[in-house]
């Protein structure tokens, strides 16, 4: 049976993305065949739906970097007909065909049992960005923190991979200081979990090396001068967990913080992030994350609409996370 995909096509004046008709014999190699049923909209797959990202390394590609199904067929003895599934980074979208299809052919190696207490759509509603957040809090949380060391800043705070961020760190008894260039999703943010709202400018300008010490933590998605502020504000022994760059990919900072308050710069990855920590992660996102918050972020959107989403997506438009519904 054929069915719907969007796949980006290289041509003469660049990159041609839209929707095609595909077939499983089209499908690359892989030992699971994963019937999709949701996908969802990152910011990654906003770059890639605009057709002039770098994003994609290999054509044709099938779009979408995040993808949640059931088992249809199997070379592997531990997934089954049926085993419901996710699958998340590992090059999809960039080297291997993505979740914006009716089918994908992936490796066993990287699929995650969807876990007890997550519906699909959920796990989706989590995606990469909830997925990142996650780990960004695991970050913290392994560097020794907890809320009783302060306030934790999260940036870029009205987006996907923030508002998680926010949920998660509220739902653990953070203090969390929301920093957001959209005064109007104050009360949004406020619901939550937020305790503080502050404005995305007050962390935009050029960073002092040291500047008064407000945050014991801080989950950073926008890089650049925010990176740097975020930085040169954090107390004495405390950690940021530096996991995106929506402002940027430059850090102009200095090593203040490191050398005189013990701060620590954490790098995360969740493309390539190994097995044990996503099991983890994906495990502690089941058990903690509020389901009311985590539907009051989400907005799911039918399959055709896709490319509207990337649009918004990528103007800053969207709030929280977006799921699609594959079929
Ligand atoms: P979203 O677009 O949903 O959210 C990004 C938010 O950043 C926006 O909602 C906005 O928040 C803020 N923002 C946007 N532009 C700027 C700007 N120029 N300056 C300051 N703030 C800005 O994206 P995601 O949450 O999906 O992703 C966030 C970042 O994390 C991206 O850079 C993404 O590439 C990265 N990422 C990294 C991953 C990893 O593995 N390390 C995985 C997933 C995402 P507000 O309106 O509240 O100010």
């Amino acid at each position: 049976m054929p069915f719907r995909a969007i796949r980006a096509d290289k041509t003469e004046a660049g990159q041609d993305v839209r929707f095609v008709e595909m077939d499983e014999s089209e499908l690359m190699d892989g030992d699971v065949t994963v019937r999709v049923t949701h996908s969802t909209v990152n910011y990654k797959d906003g770059l890639a739906l605009s057709g002039k990202s770098a994003i994609i390394r290999r054509f044709p590609m099938v779009l979408g970097i995040d993808l949640a199904g059931f088992v249809e067929a199997s070379a592997r003895p531990d997934f089954n007909l049926g085993d419901e599934v996710i699958v998340t980074g590992y090059g999809l979208s960039e080297t291997h065909f993505g979740g914006y299809a009716g089918k994908a052919r992936v490796k066993g190696d990287w699929l995650v049992r969807l876990p007890v207490g997550l519906s699909r759509s959920e796990a989706m509603a989590v995606g990469t960005a909830g997925f990142t957040a996650m780990l960004s809090v695991l970050a913290l949380e392994r560097r020794g923190l907890t809320p009783a060391a302060g306030p934790v800043l999260v940036t870029g705070a009205a987006g996907g991979v923030g508002s998680t961020a926010i949920s998660l760190l509220a739902a653990k008894g953070w203090a969390v200081i929301a920093s957001t260039g959209r005064a109007s999703e104050a009360d949004y943010l406020k619901e939550l979990g937020a305790a503080e709202i502050i404005e995305r400018a007050s962390l935009s300008a050029p960073a002092r090396p040291l500047a008064k010490e407000r945050w014991a933590a801080a989950v950073d998605t926008v890089g650049s001068t925010t990176l740097a502020n975020a930085l040169s504000q954090t107390r004495y022994g405390g950690a940021v967990a530096a996991c995106g760059n929506a402002g940027g990919m430059d850090l102009p900072a200095s090593v203040a913080p490191f050398i005189l308050r013990g701060v620590s710069l954490i790098g995360v990855d969740s493309v390539q992030c190994p097995m044990p920590l996503r099991l983890e992660a994906w495990r502690r996102l089941a058990a903690d994350l509020d389901r009311p918050k985590l539907a009051a972020m989400t907005q799911t959107i039918p399959f055709d609409e896709t490319f509207e989403a990337g649009r918004r997506i990528l103007k800053g438009e969207t709030r929280g996370r977006l799921v699609i519904e594959i079929g």
